[in-house]
């Protein structure tokens, strides 16, 4: 069903991952799509254009301010307004906090967190003037627990989850919702990551490496996957959802209910 026929939506982060699977379920839902990224962005527009409406894309780099303040004027240039904003972008790194480096310190915040403000305060304006909107946070569970060797990724998803609750209470008495979905482990390229530096740094397999990272942490021993987040962003999306407001939604195999 094209339930959102008619609206926009821009995902920051959208070529590769979860960005990219929500980005196909808002397509397929009809809304017009921004994507933005630093992956393949042919492949990216082939997929998420299949079924929807139409697909534009920016390179933004979202750890700048003004590159950020380009890409809104740009989906706001073509599609009129942003009804849509889903803050997906986001980076990980991993070291004892004593030997985190300041400059991973400052790309993770800038990136995972600070990007979301300057997206989130650049879309507000235009759908206030609609009084419609959803703004929906892509955190982890790492903006409700914390994992060791994640000093920055802990701190900028709390932060997360901070902004979502101090704009969905501001925006309360509008029908602009904010709230944050928070996955656990999910199959990306930034797990990938994680599950190559774990297999080579103990000396197993990627297959042994997959399954202890897996079952320390979620007790499913199943990844969720971006199509099910997707699932929940549209319902986040829908008219059933419009008092659901400064949520933070985990999806998350259990990690959380230990
Ligand atoms: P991914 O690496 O597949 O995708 C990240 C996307 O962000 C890519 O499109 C990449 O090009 C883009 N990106 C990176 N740096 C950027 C920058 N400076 N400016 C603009 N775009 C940039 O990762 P993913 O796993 O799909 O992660 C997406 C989000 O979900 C992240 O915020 C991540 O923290 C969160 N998350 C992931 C998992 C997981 O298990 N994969 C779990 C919980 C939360």
């Amino acid at each position: 069903m094209k339930t959102l026929s008619g609206k926009s939506a821009l995902i920051t982060g959208s070529t590769s991952g979860i960005g990219l699977g929500i980005a196909r379920a808002l397509s397929d839902a009809g809304a017009n799509v921004v994507l933005n990224g630093f992956g393949d962005v042919l492949a990216a527009k082939e997929f998420v254009g299949q079924a929807g409406g139409k697909v534009i894309y920016h390179g933004a780099d979202l750890s700048h301010p003004d590159q950020i303040a380009d890409l809104m004027r740009y989906a706001e240039k073509e599609f009129g307004s942003i009804d849509i904003l889903v803050n997906n972008a986001g980076i990980q790194h991993l070291a004892p906090v004593e030997d985190f480096s300041t400059e991973r310190w400052n790309s993770i915040i800038a990136l995972n967190l600070s990007a979301g403000f300057h997206t989130t305060r650049l879309a507000v304006p235009s759908m206030k003037k609609k009084n419609w909107g959803r703004i929906v946070n892509i955190v982890s569970v790492h903006g409700l627990v914390a994992s060791s060797h994640k000093s920055a990724y802990v701190a900028a998803k709390h932060g997360m989850i901070g902004l979502t609750k101090g704009v969905a209470l501001e925006l309360a008495q509008t029908g602009i919702t904010c709230n944050a979905i928070c996955p656990g482990w999910v199959l990306t390229p930034l797990v990938e990551q994680q599950i190559t530096s774990k297999a080579a740094q103990q000396g197993i397999s990627y297959a042994e490496a997959q399954s202890q990272l897996l079952l320390e942490k979620q007790p499913s021993g199943v990844f969720v996957t971006p199509e099910q987040i997707g699932a929940l962003l549209l319902f986040l999306c829908s008219d059933a959802a419009a008092e659901v407001r400064g949520a933070a939604w985990n999806i998350d195999g259990g990690w959380i209910a230990q």
